[in-house]
């Protein structure tokens, strides 16, 4: 299959190394222009649980120099590059391109859609984490899974071709119809922990060390998931709490990517975690106060942290 990766950072090259490695045409996309020429001089150093090695048998280029239209194009951006980064490679966009987002957050099929007809986007979500140790070099440790199905509903032909590809690159794929369920249980993850963190600067561990940590969580929580069942969506609540108060327990000094992000001076995924579920409550009448407030919370220290970034 050709593949090309748009927003070829942490998760991006673990997804085009290993699909790489497992034999596909694989072009990464990025305007980070160190991490490309780090790839193109020494190729994509990849350190997974299946030992430290370089992957030569893909390219890296920045997006004016990308060509061709590939049958897989992912965007691994942050949900609030999306839209620009899938501007800037709309010159790939064949008429059988089918672009595939397993981003965090709500609202990238509708992003996708205003490039890319519905029924050429595949939608889903990813447990794999991977951190960009620096450029052309990835790390991901543990294990991980794939669910995604096409946004339209629809059965087509690429959603198995797309499982096989990443069955096939070792990375746990299936076909799941009801990866809505999944998604919003992951933003209801995301909105505790991330947000939480981000507007205390506390890690992950930190957030349970007083009772008010975790039951802020799961305040959180419940009222994200309170909005997706209100749309309809199946979800598990007590099996998300669970896994909450699992990352608390295991997750010693981690700072979570929203907050390495503000802690960097970049914006956040926010708007499309914390943000997507006050704007959708909002339309359901639904009251999501401590939602709202984590979102307000984390535009101040996103704003302050930015303002601190550029004085120096
Ligand atoms: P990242 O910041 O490491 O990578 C994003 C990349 O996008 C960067 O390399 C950046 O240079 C690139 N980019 C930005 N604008 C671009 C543009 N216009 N054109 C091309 N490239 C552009 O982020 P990540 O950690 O890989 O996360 C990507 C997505 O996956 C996010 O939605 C995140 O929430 C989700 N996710 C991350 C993890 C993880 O462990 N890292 C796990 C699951 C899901």
């Amino acid at each position: 299959m050709k593949i090309m990766v748009v927003g070829a950072g942490a998760m991006g090259s673990l997804f085009g190394g290993l699909l790489a490695e497992a034999g596909h045409d694989v072009t990464l996309v990025d305007v980070n222009a160190a991490h490309v020429e780090a790839i193109g001089s020494r190729g994509l150093r990849l350190h997974t649980d299946q030992g430290d090695r370089h992957v030569s048998s893909l390219r890296a280029c920045s997006p004016s120099q990308a060509s061709g239209a590939p049958d897989l194009l992912m965007v691994f951006t942050k949900t609030l590059h999306t839209s620009s980064a899938l501007a800037g490679v709309a010159h790939l966009l064949g008429a059988h391109t089918h672009v595939l987002s397993l981003q965090n957050g709500l609202g990238n099929a509708e992003i996708i859609a205003q490039h890319v007809p519905a029924e050429r986007i595949l939608i889903g979500v990813t447990t794999w984490p991977a951190d960009l140790v620096g450029p052309g070099h990835v790390h991901s440790h543990g294990q991980g899974l794939v669910r995604l199905m096409s946004a339209d509903g629809r059965d087509h032909p690429a959603v198995a071709e797309v499982v096989q590809a990443l069955n096939g690159a070792g990375l746990a794929c299936t076909a799941d119809a009801a990866v809505w369920s999944a998604i919003w249980e992951k933003v209801a993850f995301n909105a505790a922990l991330n947000s939480i963190c981000t507007a205390t600067h506390c890690t992950v561990d930190q957030l349970g060390a007083i009772e008010d940590g975790l039951a802020l969580a799961f305040a959180v929580v419940d009222e994200v998931l309170a909005v997706a069942q209100a749309r309809g969506i199946a979800v598990q609540t007590q099996a998300c709490k669970a896994r909450v108060a699992d990352a608390i327990a295991r997750h010693v000094g981690h700072k979570p990517s929203m907050l390495q992000d503000v802690l960097a001076g970049r914006n956040t995924e926010i708007e499309a975690i914390n943000g997507a579920v006050v704007t959708t409550a909002a339309d359901l009448g639904i009251p999501v106060p401590c939602t709202r407030t984590l979102l307000q919370v984390v535009r101040l220290v996103q704003e302050r942290q930015a303002g601190i970034h550029s004085k120096h």
